[in-house]
């Protein structure tokens, strides 16, 4: 039988780039900066030109990005915070360590991503939400325009999660993390752009908001040995991190676009009634993962494997049915998210997927 076929391969990504990043090291470790060093400062004067924005604050995870750009916004105890449930907890999780409340809105059946219409359910209620996370869940932009003229209506902050979404942009060519107030960004190595370790961001066009994550992320000084911000913490991407997504970020759109591609021919090749993919995208859509729907999944999944062919569930768990939160959220129902967390499956889909493969992986999903 022929090679297994990956989900997802980091040594296929960076085996090419081996040599580059031997020497991008090599530079780093004798410049004599390893913390918050030039590289860290034109990485994040790059990431934010890229991005569209003014402003970019480098961290040391997606997860903090999201956690200190809450703060940032002025999340703490009594604030709710609106996120979605079908994001493995990510967002979640920041809402809780600021010690806010989630409100949990059910999704789109096609996008995966917010629901504007469940979203104008819960803030037509008269309790104030405070800020919403919004999601590029997949890789695919929410409906940012229809949230934002909720936005206006409802006064609440965008906050927007770009950990899946790096370079995702609309029509207007308006990229991810350009449309809140603030967004999070993870530079974990499997992300669009993935960095050799862990790395973060948060990038805003509020100096002032950019200011304050920079405290936030070094102790919560606002000066050296001055600590005058509450909830600040040591979080920062370091030089070597730094020096990589330099060297990755002009790689990042033609990545992309190999990924859409790959997405295209999923979409459009894939038929079988038992199988509904998504539509194929525009640049709205970087592909972070492919995701089916499917209803017998278990069998599904045991085909591919027998078809050599891996495959992954992004995720199994919505957020509210998650053991820590006990029965908090036994009456909640967000039917569309329980219905999709039960029927995704991920296929492989990352730059590096040969023609022979997608086909492979095609001809398994039509032959079920
Ligand atoms: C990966 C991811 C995060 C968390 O990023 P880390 O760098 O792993 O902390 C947050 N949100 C989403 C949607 C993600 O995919």
């Amino acid at each position: 039988m022929s090679a297994e076929i990956p989900v997802n391969s980091l040594s296929r990504h960076i085996d090419p780039l081996h040599q580059e990043l031997v020497q991008v090291s090599a530079d780093v470790l004798s410049s004599g900066h390893y913390v918050l060093g030039p590289n860290v400062k034109a990485f994040e004067q790059e990431f934010a030109a890229y991005c569209g924005v003014a402003e970019c604050v480098s961290v040391a995870n997606g997860t903090e990005a999201l956690e200190l750009g809450l703060r940032s916004l002025g999340i703490c105890p009594g604030k709710t915070v609106a996120v979605v449930a079908n994001a493995a907890m990510y967002g979640t999780t920041a809402v809780l360590s600021c010690g806010a409340e989630p409100i949990f809105v059910d999704i789109d059946p096609v996008t995966h991503t917010m629901s504007p219409h469940a979203l104008e359910k819960i803030l037509s209620a008269p309790r104030h939400i405070d800020v919403v996370i919004v999601t590029h869940l997949y890789g695919q932009l929410a409906d940012m325009e229809a949230i934002q003229a909720l936005s206006s209506q409802y006064g609440f902050a965008i906050f927007e999660d770009c950990a899946q979404a790096h370079g995702a942009r609309n029509a207007a060519g308006e990229k991810a993390g350009s449309f809140g107030r603030a967004a999070s960004f993870s530079f974990y190595p499997t992300k669009n752009l993935g960095t050799l370790g862990d790395g973060g961001a948060i990038t805003t066009n509020d100096g002032d908001l950019a200011s304050r994550l920079r405290q936030l992320r070094q102790y919560g000084w606002t000066s050296k040995y001055r600590n005058e911000l509450a909830g600040g913490r040591n979080s920062r991407l370091d030089e070597l991190q730094a020096a990589f997504l330099r060297r990755m970020l002009p790689l990042l759109d033609g990545w992309n676009a190999r990924r859409r591609k790959i997405a295209t021919r999923y979409s459009t090749e894939i038929s079988n009634p038992k199988i509904t993919p998504p539509p194929a995208g525009g640049e709205d859509f970087v592909a972070h993962l492919f995701v089916i729907k499917t209803e017998n999944r278990d069998d599904f999944q045991r085909h591919l494997a027998a078809s050599g062919i891996g495959s992954d569930i992004h995720y199994p768990i919505p957020d509210h049915r998650q053991l820590l939160f006990g029965d908090r959220f036994d009456s909640l129902q967000i039917p569309v998210t329980e219905n999709a967390c039960e029927q995704i499956v991920t296929l492989p889909c990352f730059p590096e997927l040969t023609d022979e493969e997608i086909t492979r992986v095609v001809d398994a999903c039509n032959r079920w």
